[in-house]
């Protein structure tokens, strides 16, 4: 996947992000990435392997649509769907399959 500057997530326009700076302090928090809806940004750590950059984003990408959706307040167990769906979609998508 070619690394996106933006992604539409509903009506909204994510930023990308992926820094040095952020990638060093995702480092520092023992995270691949996060997503922030208030500012409508997506951060994921630069120095990942291609496989794991792709999966995190499409994990950042469920979280802000539930938040964008509004089924994070109905979601007792967010993270646990998003981190066991997130690597079945981002196969999926991995790159063209032949019949
Ligand atoms: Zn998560």
């Amino acid at each position: 996947m070619t690394k996106p500057y933006t992604v539409c997530i509903g009506p909204h326009r994510f930023a990308v992000l992926g820094s040095m700076d952020v990638t060093r302090r995702l480092l520092r928090e023992g995270k691949y990435g996060e997503t922030d809806i208030d500012s409508l940004s997506i951060s994921i750590r630069d120095d990942l392997p291609p496989s794991l950059w792709d999966e995190t984003l499409i994990h950042e990408i469920m979280h802000a649509a539930i938040a964008v959706s509004g089924l994070n307040s109905h979601l007792e167990d967010e993270e646990r769907i998003v981190a066991t769906i997130a690597p079945y979609i981002s196969q999926a998508l991995s790159g063209p399959h032949k019949p």
